[in-house]
């Protein structure tokens, strides 16, 4: 996947989870940072995964989505529940990198 299109991919998922966010159909379960502040970290190295999981009000599921420093976007539907097992680590002082 080239730069280009991991690009594309993240801001294509990212685009359509923040419609979501918006208009009430999902919410936010827990997350490292918040959905537009996820590319500023990611691209700052400090943090090798950056990730959010949020549940869907009309079906019920549960969704990743998911940044590391090189590996390829994901946003995939996972088990109710999986935001309770993810290894959550620190997220490095904001001023570091947000833009
Ligand atoms: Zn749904």
């Amino acid at each position: 996947m080239s730069y280009g299109e991991r690009e594309l991919v993240i801001r294509t998922a990212e685009d359509r989870l923040a419609e979501r966010l918006d208009d009430g159909r999902m919410h936010v379960l827990r997350a490292d940072v918040p959905l537009r502040d996820m590319v500023p970290l990611a691209e700052s190295d400090l943090k090798y995964t950056i990730v959010l999981f949020a549940h869907c009000a009309a079906c019920g599921t549960t969704w990743f989505y998911g940044l590391c420093i090189r590996g390829r976007p994901a946003y995939k539907p996972v088990q109710a529940g999986a935001e309770e097992r993810w290894p959550w680590s620190p997220v490095p002082e904001r001023e570091r990198w947000a833009r």
